[in-house]
């Protein structure tokens, strides 16, 4: 894996900008509760949860792009902080983080502090992600962990960790891009979406694991039966 050399200049310590995609399918409690957090923990003025077109070959019985949408849009409504943003949904073909993250550094301009979100497991499969030498020059990184759940950082994560870790005392906001943020989240949450489509595919209730607005569009759409 490349790494990035090109250094941001000083920005101006506005909020964050989040960028926090996944399939949401369906959306849970654990996505929601670690967007809500991060608004907690660090300046933030958006997260965008943004839903990825999902291969047509994915063998589990899923919703349809607009579901995954109207499930995302249902669970965000009162929180002003967290949109459902739908880019990836109206791009035709596979979706990129670096075009999803250029899309976004377009609509809020070269000084925004930009950051993706993503587990310690995705950032471990990084070296193989598709242009991934020009993330940190779109954006900072925020790689949620959880005790006990860290494997070993191949070398050349290691090496990009070394280059980019935000230093003790360093804001993430004070520059557009470039830093790689480790942070856990005060409740991070077992709960996944295949476990949920586990239980409806049983008829068992998955009550308590996503809102209740979101479990009423599955009853009524007869989703994951
Ligand atoms: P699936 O079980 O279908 O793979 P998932 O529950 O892992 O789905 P995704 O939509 O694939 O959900 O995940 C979107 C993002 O949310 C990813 O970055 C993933 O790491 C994160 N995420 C998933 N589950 C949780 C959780 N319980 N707490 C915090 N973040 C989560």
């Amino acid at each position: 894996m490349a790494i990035s050399v090109s250094e941001p200049d000083p920005g101006t310590n506005q909020p964050l900008v989040l960028m926090f995609g996944g399939t949401f399918d369906p959306v849970h409690n654990g996505h929601l509760r670690s967007a809500l957090e991060l608004t907690q923990v660090l300046p933030v003025r958006a997260v965008h949860l943004i839903p990825c077109q999902i291969p047509p070959h994915r063998d589990q019985p899923g919703a349809s792009a607009e579901q995954r949408l109207a499930m995302l849009q249902l669970a965000v409504k009162n929180e002003p902080l967290l949109q459902a943003d739908d880019r990836e949904l109206k791009r035709p073909g596979p979706s990129w983080s670096v075009d999803t993250l250029s899309s976004l550094r377009q609509q809020y301009g070269a000084e925004q502090p930009l950051a993706m979100v993503l587990g310690w497991d995705a950032f471990m499969g990084l070296p193989d992600w598709s242009r991934n030498e020009e993330l940190l020059d779109l954006a900072h990184l925020i790689v949620l962990t959880r005790p006990g759940q860290m494997s070993d950082a191949s070398e050349a994560l290691c090496g990009l960790l070394e280059n980019h870790e935000l230093k003790p005392g360093e804001q993430l906001n004070a520059v557009p891009f470039g830093r790689i943020l480790r942070l856990s989240l005060p409740s991070a949450m077992q709960v996944s979406a295949t476990y949920i489509r586990r239980l409806l595919g049983q008829q068992a209730s998955a009550r308590y694991l996503l809102p209740d607005a979101v479990i009423e569009f599955i009853r009524s759409h007869r989703l994951y039966q």
